[in-house]
C-alpha cells in the first residue's frame, strides 16, 4: 500500500494541450463529481476577460512568484508560452489532509515533475479528437501546435488517456477515472 496514501485524499494531475478545452471540461468534471477540489494556479500572466482572481489563478507579479519559488511554496512550477505557472504546496497539503481529492491542470513539464515528487498521484491526458481536428483549433497559434505536439509525444506517462471529443462524454470518461481510482484505493486500504 503507498504510504499514508489511503488516510488522505487523492491527487489527479489532468494535462490537455492547448485547444483541448480543458477549462471546459475540468468545470464539468466538477459539477458532476463531489469531493473534487479544484487546485488555483499561482501565475505570472495578465488576467483574460472574464477570468477572476483567486478562483481561474492567483495572478502576481513575476517578482512575487520568485519570491515564492526561492521560499519553497511551490510543488512544481513552470515556464509555459512565456508565462510562470506555479502549483501551491500548501494549497494541495491542506486539501489532501481533509481527505478531499485534488484536481490540478498543468502543463507536462509540472506533471512529469509532481510524478517524481508525488507517485502515487492518478495522471490523465486529454487528447484532441483527431490531430487535423486539433490544427484546425490551433490555426494561426503554430508556436502552440508545436507546443501540443511535444505534449502529446508525453502521454505514456500518464495513467489515463481520454479524447475530448464531445464535453459530455469526455467528462463522464472523467469522473469514471476518478471513482474507480477512489476504489482502488479503498480496495488496497481494506486489503
Ligand atoms: P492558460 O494560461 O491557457 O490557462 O494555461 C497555459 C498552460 O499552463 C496550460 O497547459 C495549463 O494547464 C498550464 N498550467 C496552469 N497552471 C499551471 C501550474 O500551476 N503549473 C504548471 N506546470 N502548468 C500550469
Amino acid at each position: 500500500m503507498p504510504s499514508g496514501q489511503s488516510q488522505k485524499g487523492l491527487l489527479f494531475v489532468i494535462s490537455a494541450p492547448s485547444g483541448c478545452g480543458k477549462t471546459s471540461l475540468v468545470e464539468r468534471l466538477i459539477k458532476i463529481c463531489p469531493g473534487l477540489v479544484r487546485s488555483v494556479s499561482i501565475t505570472t500572466r495578465k488576467p483574460r476577460k472574464d477570468e477572476r482572481t483567486n478562483k481561474d489563478y492567483k495572478f502576481v507579479s513575476k517578482a512575487t512568484f520568485e519570491k515564492l519559488k526561492k521560499s519553497g511554496k511551490f510543488l512544481e512550477w513552470a515556464k509555459v508560452f512565456d508565462h510562470y505557472y506555479g502549483t501551491s504546496r500548501e494549497f494541495v497539503n491542506k486539501w489532501i489532509k481533509r481527505k478531499k481529492d485534488v484536481l490540478l491542470t498543468i502543463d507536462v513539464q509540472g506533471a512529469l515533475k509532481i510524478k517524481k515528487r508525488r507517485p502515487n498521484s492518478v495522471f490523465v491526458f486529454v487528447l484532441p479528437p483527431s490531430r487535423d481536428e486539433l490544427k484546425k483549433r490551433l490555426k494561426k497559434r503554430k508556436t502552440r501546435l508545436t507546443i501540443a505536439k511535444w505534449e502529446m509525444s508525453h502521454t505514456k506517462y500518464y495513467d489515463h488517456r481520454i479524447v475530448n471529443d464531445k464535453l459530455h462524454l469526455a467528462a463522464r470518461r472523467l469522473k469514471t477515472i476518478v471513482l474507480a481510482e477512489r476504489r482502488r484505493t479503498k480496495m488496497v486500504k481494506d486489503k
